[in-house]
This record gives structure tokens, sequence and C-alpha cells, in this order.
């Protein structure tokens, strides 16, 4: 008998953790939904895109890379570094690179986090909290929310001799709920040293609240500090996979030496120095997104339909039946939004702040297919 006849069970010889995981379910691509249903005309507003795109000078700076495609990276990012170090006031040796914030996330689970140890979020958190945590065998604390936003009491109270990490969302995906710089920072005052609290600041450009803190400021001081940012969002180069966080050096040193050497390719590196120095783009996407959110959370009010006040790029929308259902609907539509069950909320979908056109079509879908 041939060795490949014989039956293996590969879930058996897997890590216990990835062995029972679920993948991670992104947002449906416009050119799946154009295969299926053979449309042309589609929106997608379900993965929290810059419906703006990119700056012109970041697309400058992929185009004058191109040139060298063959060049391995700069496997420590010295000019991205350097921009961000000047953008933030924090020395080099504190920034991590990743493929996306989504990288460091992980990369932080990898180097803190051995089977057993705890690891604590909110209910109704970004999916990749549990993803990055069950990998490595970790056991996920998950704090309960409340009015859908992260309950710091609740999350303390979870803290053990087995914490190794704190996840925190600020603003949160997908509740669009953020926590003020006095609750934050009186919640980093009574947590241990040794756990590692990370504030992921995915959509930091798009908030204009007064008292939303730049925990960027903060790292000197709490040395278990590590926020993270991204390009993915607000500067739109969600494509090109560029996320950072900021650190204590040893944290920073630690991810260092488990990172992939070249994890972030070389034309992300360009395109996202490019991006910081493009701040019209910025403060345009910002202002087109502001707009937006109030048009949307104004309609919805005026359809009497419940939402959930958000801060981000996106509004998750009680939509008083299955979300999944509506989420169908919508395609039919030629509107991709992302429903919410897998995050606990079966009634709701979190709609991504569009262009002032792509908001009145999906407002006219939501009419029709909610009967408002
Ligand atoms: C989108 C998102 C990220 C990460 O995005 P990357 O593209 O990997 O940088 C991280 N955290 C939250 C809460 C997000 O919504």
């Amino acid at each position: 008998m041939t060795t490949h006849n014989r039956k293996v069970d590969f879930l058996k010889q897997a890590l216990p953790g990835i062995a029972q995981m679920r993948p991670y379910s992104p947002g449906k691509p416009v050119s799946e939904l154009a295969r299926e249903l053979g449309l042309d005309d589609i929106i997608k507003l379900a993965s929290n895109e810059n419906p703006l795109g990119c700056g012109e000078l970041a697309t400058a700076a992929v185009v004058s890379g191109l040139d060298e495609l063959e060049m391995y990276p700069d496997g420590n990012g010295f000019e991205l570094k350097k921009a961000l170090s000047m953008q933030h006031q924090v020395a080099s040796d504190r920034i991590t690179l990743g493929n996306g914030s989504n990288d460091v996330l992980e990369l932080l689970a990898r180097t803190f986090v051995q089977a057993g140890d705890e690891v604590i979020f909110s209910e109704y958190a970004f999916a990749v909290y549990s993803l990055v945590t069950q990998a490595v065998g970790g056991v996920s604390k998950i704090a309960p929310a409340k009015n859908f936003g992260h309950d710091l009491e609740a999350m303390h109270d979870l803290l053990s001799a087995k914490t190794k990490l704190i996840f925190i969302a600020n603003p949160n995906n997908p509740t669009g709920t953020w926590l003020a710089s006095g609750e934050l920072k009186r919640f980093l005052n009574r947590v241990p040293s040794q756990v590692l609290v990370v504030v992921d600041e995915a959509y930091f450009e798009y908030v204009l609240e007064s008292d939303y803190p730049d925990t960027a400021g903060w790292i000197s001081d709490y040395p278990n500090l590590v926020v993270t940012r991204t390009f993915s969002k607000a500067h739109g180069l969600a494509s090109l996979r560029m996320g950072y966080s900021l650190s204590h050096p040893d944290v920073a040193d630690l991810m260092n030496r488990i990172r992939q050497p070249f994890n972030v390719n070389g034309l992300a590196q360009l395109a996202a120095a490019a991006a910081l120095g493009d701040q019209t783009h910025l403060q345009e996407s910002v202002k087109v997104n502001q707009h937006g959110l109030k048009e949307l959370e104004h309609l919805c009010k005026k359809m009497g339909i419940g939402y959930i006040p958000s801060v981000g790029n996106f509004l998750a929308v009680d939509v008083g039946k299955s979300g999944n259902e509506v989420f169908q609907q919508l395609l039919q539509e030629g509107i991709i939004v992302r429903p919410l069950a897998e995050y606990g909320m079966p009634n709701y979908v979190r709609i991504t702040i569009g262009t002032p056109q792509q908001i009145e079509r999906v407002i006219f879908a939501l009419k029709k297919v909610l009967h408002k």
C-alpha cells in the first residue's frame, strides 16, 4: 500500500487552537458579486475602505517604485519610520511596521502569549483579537459590553495572574463606540504593569471628538501601552497592507525578532510615507466622512431605523430583523454591506460611509427592503 492512500486526520495533527478556529470572513469583494449576479454597477460599503481612494501623492509614490520591483524592500523601513517618528514625536526604535496593523496584532500575540495565557477583550470587538489569541493557544476572556461599547470596569474584572494582553479598539469596529481620554487613562493606571494594553486606533484620523485621546503621546508614560495605527482606513491604502505600532522599545525589539524580515513591501513603504505628507487628502477624506456619517444617521432617524452612534467611517444599523437576510437583499440591489451575526449582533448590518451618491443609493435600497 502506498502512503497516500492512508487516511490522516489533519485536524488532530494541527495545533489545538488552530483546529478549533473559524477563518476571518472578509467583506464580499465587488468582483465576486459581479460574477454571481452579472451586475456591473456595484458599490461595496463592507470593509470601511476610503470612498475617495488614496491620495495622488501616494499613487505617485507607488508609480515611482515600479522600476525597483526586483529589489527587496528595506526590511527596517528606515525612511518610513523616520517620517512616523517625526509625525508622532517618538524615537524610531519604538515603531514596529506591519503588513497591515493586523500583522502587528498577531506579532504581539505570538511574542507574548503562550498556551493557557489569557487575553482580554470586549464583546462585539474586532474579530481579529480572538483569532490571534486562539492561534497561539491563548484563552479569550470576553468582557460584556456596555451599550455596545467597551466596559473598562468589566474588562478590569477579568484580570488574573494569567493575563498577558488586553485589546481595546478605540473607536471599536463594528460598533463605532469610543472611549474618552480620562476613562482610558484611569484604566491604564489600574492595569498591572506587566500586562500589555494594546489600543487599536485603526480609525484614529476620523475621530473629531475633543476628549478622544491621542495615545501615541502616552507611550513614554506607560511602558505596557502599545498603540496600533493603519494606513488602510483614512489613508485609503488597504490594498498595500501597511500598519504599525508604537510601544516601549523592548516590546518593539521582541516583535522585531519574529516578524518576517521583509513583512512590509516596498511600494507600501513608499506610499505610506507619501500619504503621511498629504494632509490635503486626509482632511478631505475626514470631511467627506463626517458629512456622510451625519447624513446617514439623519436619514436612518427619519426612517425610524435604529443605529449605534459612531465616530468611525461606518455605522452599525439595527435592521429589526435578520441582518444576514438584509445583506442578501441588498446584494440583489448591487450593494455590499457587512452583516454582523458573527459578532453576536444578528439584527445589525454595518455600512461603511461612502460618497454622498453611495449613501443616497444605500438609503434608497434600505427603504425598499425594509418597507420604510
Ligand atoms: C480595519 C481594522 C484593522 C486593521 O486593518 P489593517 O488593514 O490590517 O491595518 C485593525 N483594527 C480594527 C479595529 C479595524 O477595523
